[in-house]
């Protein structure tokens, strides 16, 4: 589950710019497109998400669990002890890994490495940490977290983010994140274990340009998750929310998986995923994709978390590079396979149509996720078609 943006405020049938994003009147007691998500919301999804797989091994909960605007420090931090509270209540045996966004930060997307603000944010999950967890997380809100043979790096990529004022000012290896990435995948490799990343903002380009990480902090992280030859599928995937769509991107030995948000979004459905993985090697191998159907439940007065798709119906034999490199050729290569990802990217909801221009933005964001190698692509699509 990711970008979750509980407002804890929310009332039905009320008018403030406090309550929703857009400033729109006469919200429905269920919920509305242009608002974050109220605790029914969060709650159905939650409790969607233990019918669905009570006994899963453990959850990734990346990030933004704090309302879009929230009016203080300590309301941001309110949401995510109300999130962490149910997940407490329909998963009390279940490890959690959760990693910092943009939105848990204050003044929004602001900080630094080192920020007292982690202390606060880590307390507001801290029944999900170790004693040595929730000391990492304190210091520079990354830790990792080791269950079974598998090595959870939990990145905290909302510091190097575009919007964070503070990043500008970031330089070499802000709060050591990059030197820790390489000494936990030199450990896992001496100990045997595979690596799954997980955190907020995902490297690379979406739709919207300011929307990014910072250009030499983005490069090295993508540099810092990539892996020689004969390291190939030490990482097994990354894990990423922020984009609130349904996407992937690849790197050059690594695929990217970006769930959608847990939270109501402008023209998108709320959703929550399961991944399935190898018991023995841990390979990542399918997902279902869960869906609420704001407009249906608008109508039924009743919140249903439906599954969507899932990876192998969309083509996607199992979740590597390979298999998500050909999916992105799929998604440009064919008419309906595009209009099939546009509606799954938005959760199955009535959605505003995509530019070709933007269009074109998502085909080499997807594949080149280093600032200089998207540009080329860009300017390359760009001359092709003024050919035509
Ligand atoms: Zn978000």
């Amino acid at each position: 589950m990711t970008d979750v943006h509980l407002s804890l405020d929310y009332k039905a049938g009320t008018n403030s710019k406090f309550l929703c994003r857009m400033f729109k009147g006469d919200v429905s007691k269920i919920g509305d497109y242009s608002c974050d998500s109220n605790v029914d919301i969060v709650k159905s999804g939650i409790e969607a998400m233990s019918s669905i797989k009570g006994d899963a091994d453990f959850i990734l909960h990346s990030g933004d669990f704090g309302e879009h605007f929230a009016l203080s420090h300590t309301s941001t931090l309110e949401s995510g002890v109300q999130i962490q509270a149910y997940l407490d209540q329909f998963f009390p045996e279940t490890p959690i890994i959760f990693s910092i966004g943009n939105h848990e930060v204050w003044p929004l997307q602001s900080q630094r490495p080192n920020d007292p603000q982690f202390k606060g944010i880590a307390d507001a999950v801290s029944s999900i940490f170790t004693n040595e967890e929730y000391a990492a997380f304190v210091k520079n809100a990354y830790y990792s977290k080791v269950i079974g043979g598998l090595r959870i790096l939990s990145l905290n990529t909302a510091l190097y983010y575009g919007m964070n004022p503070e990043a500008a000012f970031l330089f070499g290896d802000p709060g050591g994140q990059f030197a820790w990435i390489a000494s936990e995948l030199d450990l896992a490799e001496q100990l045997g274990q595979k690596v799954l990343i997980v955190g907020h903002v995902p490297p690379g380009f979406g739709y919207s340009l300011p929307d990014r990480l910072w250009p030499m902090l983005n490069d090295k992280l993508v540099n810092s998750l990539e892996l020689p030859e004969e390291r190939k599928g030490l990482i097994v995937g990354c894990f990423w929310g922020h984009e609130h769509r349904d996407s992937l991107r690849i790197g050059e030995t690594v695929a990217h998986w970006i769930a959608p948000a847990l939270t109501t979004w402008k023209d998108r459905n709320p959703g929550v995923r399961l991944y399935e993985f190898d018991d023995n090697d841990y390979s990542i191998l399918s997902y279902k994709q869960y869906s609420m159907d704001l407009k249906k439940a608008l109508e039924t007065q009743e919140y249903t978390w439906d599954l969507l798709y899932t990876s192998q119906e969309v083509g996607l034999t199992t979740l590597n590079q390979d298999q998500a490199k050909k999916r992105i050729e799929r998604i440009f290569s064919d008419q309906e396979e595009w209009d099939q990802f546009v509606y799954l990217e938005n959760g199955g909801a009535d959605h505003e149509p995509i530019s070709d221009y933007h269009k074109l933005r998502l085909f080499c964001g997807m594949q080149f996720l280093k600032v200089t190698d998207y540009i080329k692509c860009k300017f390359n699509q760009e001359e092709e078609q003024e050919e035509y």
